[in-house]
């Protein structure tokens, strides 16, 4: 057992086992039994070839008071020697753990895919990027803040619906951006399950998905996400998917300013190379951006991205339909 009296902020208690050897594209299911006082946390930490280590979260187990089990999946990133799974306790409480077990599972779906997803429900989405996506007939996700709809520089209701009669998806992304992990149980309700019950009101029972604001969540955040009727929940941790990912804590390439063409090329390469499920994240699109915005790449940047995915014939699918072919 591990216990924290009193947390400050940072770092975690945890016993793990010993670094086992590991390398890129293989997949790993990881459970065990645990009691805990309060939510934890298991990590996967690889070590690259060069002695960096990063880490995975791949389930935030929720308080049990008698032995429940506790399962996640991963895969290990190109470049990897080593990994150990640590089942962490990150603030005041208690965590006893048993009966580690890891093995190896499926690492590839049939064939890559990849999800443009493009967050926040920005006017500029619609007016450059939409048409750029009608025209290689390829679906995408937009995540709409349901309190900004209506906005200034947010899309209309109208704006919304013509996206879900085009065959777009419509995901949830919270009615006001709040960073999630500071809320109340409550208020944090109130904006997962609040934004799917405001887009549902626009466009029907179709918002099956959601985006956490900043892919900021925590135990709490995902446990609402799946008790407010989505299929899966998006994070921004870098990385792809595989079949063994979990659904609520998706991962995902973010494109902004300071991303070349050339990298998200490489970033759609892998996933075909590998049979991965790569989402890319955009906000705002504007014709003949040159301005600073972190967030606003220009429509001629899209258009390569958008005509290099074309020319690689990968699948392009939406969050709801590339989730709907995960294992667990
Ligand atoms: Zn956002």
């Amino acid at each position: 057992m591990v216990s924290i009296d009193t947390y400050t902020g940072t770092g975690a208690a945890e016993w793990y086992p010993k670094d086992i050897p590991a390398h890129g594209g293989q997949a790993f299911s990881f459970a065990d039994y645990y009691m805990a006082s309060t939510s934890t946390i298991i990590t996967v930490q690889f070590t690259s070839d060069s002695g960096k280590e990063s880490w995975v979260d791949i389930a935030l187990p929720t308080a049990a008071a008698s032995w429940t089990k506790a399962s996640g999946a991963f895969l290990v990133p190109d470049g990897t020697v080593s990994l150990t799974v640590q089942h962490l306790l990150k603030g005041a409480g208690t965590l006893t753990v048993d009966d580690y077990s890891l093995s190896p599972i499926a690492a590839r779906f049939s064939a890559g895919m990849v999800t443009i997803a493009f967050d926040d429900g920005w006017e500029s989405a619609y007016q450059f990027a939409f048409p750029i996506l009608q025209n290689a007939k390829m679906p995408a996700t937009f995540a709409i803040i349901s309190g900004s709809v209506n906005n200034p520089n947010y899309m209309t209701s109208d704006q919304v619906t013509t996206l879900l009669s085009a065959g777009e998806e419509i995901s949830a992304h919270t009615r006001t951006h709040a960073r999630l992990p500071s809320l109340s149980p409550d208020a944090m309700k109130n904006e997962i399950l609040g934004s799917r019950l405001d887009l549902q009101g626009l466009v029907g029972n179709h918002v099956s998905t959601f985006a956490y604001p900043y892919g900021a969540y925590n135990a709490p955040a995902v446990q609402i996400a799946e008790q407010s009727g989505y299929a899966a929940a998006r994070t921004v941790e870098r990385g792809y998917n595989f079949p063994g990912s979990n659904r609520f804590l998706l991962r995902a390439m973010t494109v902004d300013n300071t991303t070349d063409v050339p990298t998200v090329k490489s970033w759609i390469d892998t996933a075909v190379n590998n049979h991965e499920w790569l989402i890319l994240v955009f906000h705002q699109v504007n014709a003949d951006y040159g301005g600073s915005d972190l967030y606003t790449i220009s429509s001629a940047d899209f258009q390569t991205i958008v005509n290099y995915l074309a020319d690689k014939k990968v699948a392009i699918v939406t969050t709801a339909t590339g989730a709907s072919k995960l294992l667990r």
